[in-house]
């Protein structure tokens, strides 16, 4: 099993940021997974991963063939 690392949610307009651990696979709106930011409602919601530097570049360049 692939251990699924922290994800960090940070509101683009406000600045808002939480770190969640996923310790399981329950998926909670405003618990552990953000689709709007819970200070000023704003959707403008980015989420970063918690990876190595070398995970982050096949991140990024996955993304790109997309
Ligand atoms: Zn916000």
């Amino acid at each position: 099993m692939i251990p699924i690392p922290p994800r960090t949610f940070r509101c683009a307009d406000c600045g808002w940021s939480k770190t969640v651990e996923r310790s399981s696979d329950v998926v909670t709106e405003g618990y552990n997974i953000f689709s709007s930011c819970p200070k000023c409602r704003s959707n403008n919601i980015i989420s970063h991963k918690h990876l190595s530097f070398a995970a982050i570049i096949v991140d990024f360049l996955t993304q790109l063939k997309k």
